[in-house]
């Protein structure tokens, strides 16, 4: 293989199949490595923050993957690390779906220029937005990447898309400890009407960044799983 360029040299890890990512869809799942935020809980840390540590996939074997399994997926979802902080991310989107499939991303929604673009262009169907908790506790649960007013200007402009646009987004939180059932209430009142903030119960890693602790919900790429 020769060595990937572009948007596929950031491919650092597959899931063939996946039943509970999408909700009410098989899906695989395709991981981006990079990141924005320095989450002190992050369970992809490798992924997020070293992912030169991490293999990169053949385009090829990934693109025949999804050509020969786009009869029986419903769907393929691009995922983390942070999707939107990728250059070219729209054009993975765009080659999958050449395939027919429909698209959903995972993000923090702190890059939501590009989320507007990618939305606009028809390049992903579904956004799957974590919200990390209060605006107040965005500076400790992001490793102080985000500043409260910023992460409430970045939420602002992610919830009026998901009012204009309704069935585009939903919402999550992950229990990270220190997390309250008070400050989930808060995250949840942040959304617009008809949307759901859905739970998703904290997974400490199998190990622990030097810099960081423990932590949360996003799952680890499944290893280079392309058959
Ligand atoms: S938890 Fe998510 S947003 Fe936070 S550092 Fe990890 S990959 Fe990035």
């Amino acid at each position: 293989m020769s060595e990937p360029t572009g948007v596929w040299s950031y491919v650092r890890g597959f899931e063939n199949m996946s039943l509970c990512d999408w909700p009410g869809r098989t899906s695989c799942i395709i991981f981006l490595g990079g990141c924005n935020l320095r989450c002190p809980t992050c369970h992809n840390f490798q992924l997020a923050w070293d992912m030169q540590s991490l293999p990169v996939l053949d385009p090829l074997r990934v693109k025949a993957y999804l050509r020969d399994r786009a009869g029986w997926l419903d769907g393929v979802t691009i995922s983390g690390g942070e999707p939107t902080t990728v250059p070219g991310v729209g054009e993975l989107a765009f080659e999958i779906k050449k395939t027919g499939m429909p698209v959903k991303m995972d993000s923090n929604g702190m890059r939501p220029e590009v989320v507007a673009e990618l939305l606009e262009e028809k390049l992903v169907d579904t956004f799957a937005v974590d919200v990390k908790g209060p605006y107040a506790k965005y500076p400790a649960l992001t490793g102080k990447a985000v500043s409260e007013i910023a992460a409430r200007a970045n939420m602002a402009r992610i919830f009026a898309m998901a009012e204009a646009k309704p069935g585009a987004f939903y919402f999550r939180i992950t229990q990270v400890p220190g997390l309250t059932q008070a400050d989930i209430d808060v995250a949840r009142s942040y959304l617009p009407p008809n949307h759901e903030l859905k739970i998703q119960k904290y997974v400490p890693p199998r190990r622990t960044p030097e810099h960081a602790k423990p932590n949360h919900e996003e799952r680890r790429p499944a290893g280079n799983l392309v058959d």
